[in-house]
């Protein structure tokens, strides 16, 4: 594949590239053909980064606001300049539709403009104290950061992963998903070409578990920053939490959306049928549990199957194709033992529910109604393109549903009432709420979940300073 570039490590500024060492190969998700061969830590790879990371923090707390900002705008421009390369390679290794990999590029962009701005932002404060005593309180970076993102954002995550660091001025080696690393390694190469120095964030590959104890073992290590699923954001809390690093964690969800009877049902699925399918449903904030109200869910249902048969599927980089495929072949494997055990436990499938040809990772958009609360997928995040649709007879009964499972980290209603969208939105639990909208985050936002689904945050000022440690200073 020419325009698919040679896959390496970035550890001091050394482009590892494939040599005696181990490997892994990189697949297009659309038509299952090897795309790179991508080089993996030792434990020597890992040291030598470790030991950078302490020089790059160094270099990079003693940093000017204005030089971080002129790295994180520089970084913007450059992203937008190679977009189109970027988002290519992207839809490539991912398989999401390059209109989706172009608005995680647009995000990135948003991002680092918006750390460019609050890096300079970093206020503290005085205490109030008698004239001859005084007492600041001043922010500072926690450290040399590890960053582990996974493949669903291609782009989007180690945007998130590096642009927190480099504002805060920490150091960052950063682990992303071995399946998509060439979209990983392209917004680092901005961030290069901006002016960040080499020792300041570094990019290694490897088996996951092997990096994380790695990483998570050195007392270099300041924090570690996750995004994935719950049961390793467990693992990986526990390995932190050894050496007492501080933690952001972005873990799973299982997305209630609450639909009451007095909505206009055809506007409500004309934004939510997209936004179910969207990367395949492969998104921690997709909407999953459609929780109707009785008096609209018959229109429901069948207005939700009529549009989910009529979603195009096809490979990510044509321009008709409104679904790609599923990321890896884990996924499609996933929908199958779900849903399977959905339909054998009583649910009604309307539509999907099968594989869609042999090549790639491709499942066709479905629609289940009447899941039992016992039923798997109504208690695993499914991470695929399925709905889940069930009745309700009020609110009540609603928000105690949405409430049942142990995540929390996008929740959605539906209501012209505003009474009623104030109590629900207080009423659930979780990390952020959209009310008659599918918009759920944003550069200036505070990103992330309670409960299972994490803690800490990205994104808005909370992002930057999730990287930063309160220092106080009493003067006598
Ligand atoms: P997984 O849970 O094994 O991996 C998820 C991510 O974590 C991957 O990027 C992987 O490289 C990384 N990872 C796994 N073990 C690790 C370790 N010990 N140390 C460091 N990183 C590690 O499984 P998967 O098959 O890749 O994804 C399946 C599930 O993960 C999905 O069903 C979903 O629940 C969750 N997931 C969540 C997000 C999210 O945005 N929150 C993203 C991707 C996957």
């Amino acid at each position: 594949m020419t325009d698919y570039p040679q896959l390496c490590m970035i550890i001091d500024g050394e482009r590892i590239a494939v040599g005696h060492r181990r490997t892994h190969k990189v697949v297009n998700p659309a038509t299952g053909d090897t795309l790179g061969e991508l080089p993996l830590a030792d434990a020597a790879d890992l040291d030598r980064a470790l030991d950078t990371a302490e020089r790059g923090f160094r270099i990079w707390r003693d940093s000017t606001p204005q030089e971080r900002a002129q790295v994180l705008s520089g970084a913007a421009r450059l992203m937008l300049e190679r977009a189109d390369a970027l988002t290519r390679i992207a839809t490539l290794e991912q398989g999401k539709t390059l209109a989706e990999t172009r608005i995680e590029l647009m995000m990135n962009v948003g991002l680092f403009n918006f750390y460019a701005g609050e890096c300079q932002r970093i206020y503290g404060r005085t205490l109030v104290r008698p004239a001859s005593f005084r007492s600041t309180v001043s922010y500072e970076p926690v450290g040399p950061v590890a960053a582990f993102s996974p493949w669903n954002f291609p782009l989007g995550n180690p945007g998130r992963k590096l642009g927190a660091p480099i504002a805060a001025g920490c150091s960052v080696i950063m682990k992303s998903a071995e399946e998509t690393p060439a979209s990983a390694l392209g917004v680092l190469q901005c961030l290069y070409d901006a002016g960040l120095p080499k020792e300041v964030a570094q990019a290694v590959f490897g088996v996951p578990d092997e990096v994380s104890r790695h990483l998570l073992g050195s007392p270099i290590i300041r924090k570690l920053s996750f995004t994935g699923s719950t049961v390793v954001g467990k693992h990986l809390a526990k390995l932190a939490a050894d050496d007492m690093k501080r933690t952001t964690m972005e873990l799973g969800g299982h997305g209630p959306v609450l639909v009451f009877d007095d909505v206009d049902v055809d506007i409500v699925l004309d934004t939510v049928v997209p936004h179910k399918y969207r990367n395949a449903g492969q998104v921690c904030v997709a909407p999953t549990r459609f929780i109707v109200q009785d008096g609209v869910f018959d229109r429901f249902v069948e207005g939700f199957t009529e549009r989910a048969k009529n979603i195009r599927v096809g490979d990510g980089l044509a321009p008709d194709t409104q679904m790609g495929p599923m990321a890896n072949p884990r996924r499609p494997d996933a929908m199958e033992r779900l849903i399977g055990d959905a339909v054998g436990r009583g649910a009604k499938l309307h539509t999907g529910g099968e594989r869609i040809g042999n090549r790639g990772f491709f499942y066709a958009p479905s629609v289940l109604s009447d899941v039992p609360l016992d039923a798997a997928i109504m208690n695993e995040e499914p991470f695929g393109p399925v709905a889940i649709v069930n009745r309700f007879d009020g609110e009540e009964a609603m928000v105690s549903e949405a409430n049942r499972l142990p995540y929390g980290l996008a929740a959605y209603l539906w209501t012209p009432d505003s009474h009623q969208q104030r109590r629900v939105a207080r009423a659930i639990e979780s990390g952020m709420v959209a009310v008659n909208t599918s918009m759920i985050g944003a550069a200036d936002a505070p990103f992330g979940g309670v409960k299972w689904s994490g803690h800490g945050h990205e994104d808005g000022t909370e992002g930057v300073h999730a990287c930063l440690v309160a220092k106080v200073v009493h003067e006598g």
